[in-house]
């Protein structure tokens, strides 16, 4: 069988599964399945399928069908132009939360620290886009910074990125020019009504902290200040409903200069508050 007819019968499956978008998902597969980047794939699907290469792709369209999120099958994710690994330990980076990025790189900063790194996405990016600065990652699971820490060597940046396992800022030491987090946000009665991709796969840790989805907010706000550097910023990613309550936990902390960012979607985003 050639590259070509088993992708047509991959997306009829996935589209009988219930999968969105079955056409992108099923190139993205096929190519993971032949070692081959997605851009290339249309220069093979008229060669025929090594059996090798057909088990591999039989695998990863039964997790597919399974609801595995496309990143965890083939194990890699772009975010802001660099691939970075993920495991079922990572929240899988998502477009929005470029938008973090982007409020970030606004203004300098050398040290930097990011609660909750997870894959690191948001840490090693931050790096890689200002040479000079150094920073600390920290998560509560073990699992998720050693993906951060193989992400750090891959991208070259273990030299200026540290991780330490922690509970927010439990044994966290020093000041830092910016704090960033993107922390679990989602409101525990709000879990159910998530994808299977999301609820099913992704670590409930770095989804939901219970209750009102605003924990990590109230426990990032009451230690945040002693933790900036005069003149430091702290940026938060936040699901969309939560920038009024966010903004008031982190003036009621005693910062300033609140501001609620929108995302591509035009969604509120980003919270970003200084030190006076
Ligand atoms: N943005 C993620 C989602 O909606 C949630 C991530 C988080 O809680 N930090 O699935």
């Amino acid at each position: 069988m050639t590259g070509q007819a088993a992708l047509r019968a991959a997306i009829l499956r996935l589209a009988g599964a219930g999968i969105g978008e079955p056409a992108r998902d099923a190139r993205r597969l096929l190519a993971h399945a032949l070692h081959i980047e997605p851009d290339r794939l249309t220069l093979h699907l008229q060669d025929l399928l090594a059996p090798e290469a057909a088990a591999r792709f039989e695998a990863a369209l039964a997790a597919r069908e399974a609801r595995q999120p496309v990143s965890q099958i083939t194990g890699t994710r772009l975010f802001w132009g660099r691939s970075f690994r993920v495991t079922r330990d990572v929240l899988d980076p998502r477009p929005e939360t470029e938008t973090l990025i982007e409020t970030a790189l606004e203004s300098p900063f050398a040290s930097l620290l990011d609660l909750g790194t997870g894959s690191g996405a948001i840490l090693l990016t931050l790096l890689a886009e200002r040479p000079a600065a150094r920073g600390l990652g920290t998560d509560l699971s073990p699992e998720a910074l050693a993906v951060a820490e193989s992400n750090a060597q891959a991208l070259g940046l273990a030299g200026r990125a540290r991780f330490q396992t922690a509970d927010w800022f439990a044994g966290v030491e020093g000041q830092f020019d910016l704090i960033v987090s993107n922390p679990p946000y989602i409101a525990e009665a709000e879990m159910a009504g998530l994808s299977p991709e999301v609820r099913d796969w992704e670590p409930h840790l770095a989804l939901t902290p219970g209750g009102d989805g605003l924990d990590a907010y109230r426990a990032i706000a009451a230690a945040a200040p002693a933790y900036l550097a005069p003149g430091g910023r702290l940026l938060v990613e936040i699901g969309p409903t939560q920038g009024r309550a966010v903004s008031a936990l982190f003036a009621a902390a005693g910062l300033s200069g609140l501001r609620v960012e929108a995302d591509l979607d035009g969604r509120d985003r980003v919270v970003l508050a200084r030190r006076g």
